[in-house]
């Protein structure tokens, strides 16, 4: 330390950040089953993309398995991730007897419940989204095999075949980068002007909102940190948003004790964020972090209030009246 004179750094703090409706509700979930029917508590996938929650509700006794087949026969409850669950699954539960409570967000059921609306009116459909993200894989598993097309890019874009042109429809995942998506629909409603697409996109309010945050702070920032896990696909395109609205460099953080000083030397601003996924601790632990380096002043910035919050399902929504 430096004769005890520390440096002045603006902390510029993105709000909304962290914690969404549904992400809230998928936590309670289990930690109500947890309380209300005690250990174990079974969870197919990591309930949200977040290390912390899920290494803390392991700590109180839930048991994370990728598949179904992975669990014994149990009276113990399962509860399905926030991302939903292609339709197999619960199925497949029915056929097995088990405990289901569904954490999938209510804004992802919405698209599940768009694609077989679309499908049933005889469309085909395009899925703008990530290969292999969990949400992705429940959506296109709503409908038979093929039923789904996926389009990651603005080449798929440009590039797919459809049976008939009149007949298309398009969804998107929920946790897109509100500006790529825009761009991959210019282009298919460009090409195919009868396509059926969302109102605006299945992008949710809190993805859309975190972004608004960022894009307006990016551009007084040294450095952004976002507080997030790398399977977190909200949390990634955070990072690439405040790139391109202006800040030098930004960055993915799980916590405080990862962080790489040789990044920060001689900033005098940096913009701090959180995914849907990651707790308001961690965002806590990444300031003190700052603070016992920097003399700091904390500036949130604030582009929208966010008061949406999703009904628990039926059978733990007693226990929140006790
Ligand atoms: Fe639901 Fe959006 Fe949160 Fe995903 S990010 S859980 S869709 S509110």
């Amino acid at each position: 330390k430096q004769n005890g004179a520390r440096p002045k750094l603006t902390v510029y703090l993105a709000a909304p950040r962290g914690f969404c409706a549904g992400v809230d509700r998928a936590i309670q979930i289990v930690e109500l089953a947890l309380e209300k029917y005690g250990a174990p508590v079974y969870v197919r996938h990591a309930i949200v993309h977040n290390r912390y929650v899920v290494e803390s509700l392991e700590a109180k006794g839930a048991v994370f398995v990728e598949e179904l087949e992975e669990i014994p026969e149990t009276d113990a409850p399962i509860v399905f991730s926030a991302h939903g669950v292609p339709k197999s699954v619960p199925a497949d539960a029915r056929n097995r007897r088990m405990f289901v409570l569904d954490a999938t967000c209510p804004l992802v059921s919405k698209v599940h419940i768009e694609a077989e609306r679309l499908f049933d009116r005889g469309h085909e459909i395009l899925l703008i989204g990530h290969a292999g993200h969990p949400e992705v894989i429940g959506t296109t598993g709503q409908l038979p095999p093929g039923a789904i097309n996926l389009i990651e890019t603005n080449e798929d874009a440009y590039s797919f075949v459809p049976k008939d042109p009149s007949k298309l429809a398009v969804i998107t995942q929920t946790t897109l980068s509100v500006d790529d998506t825009r761009e991959i629909l210019a282009i298919l409603q460009d090409r195919f002007p009868d396509i059926a697409v969302p109102r605006k996109d299945d992008i949710c309010y809190a993805t859309t909102n975190r972004q608004d945050a960022v894009k307006r702070i990016a551009p007084k920032c040294d450095r952004m940190i976002v507080v997030g896990s790398p399977n977190s696909s909200n949390s990634m395109r955070l990072v690439e948003v405040a790139e391109r609205a202006g800040c030098p460099r930004a960055m993915l953080l799980e916590q405080g004790s990862e962080i790489d000083w040789s990044e920060f030397e001689n900033i005098r601003s940096l913009g701090v964020t959180a995914g849907a996924s990651a707790p308001e601790v961690l965002v806590d632990t990444i300031i003190d972090a700052f603070k016992e380096r920097f003399d700091v002043r904390i500036e949130t910035v604030t582009t929208a209030e966010e008061t949406i919050s999703f009904k628990l399902p039926r059978p733990l929504r007693d226990s929140t009246a006790a």
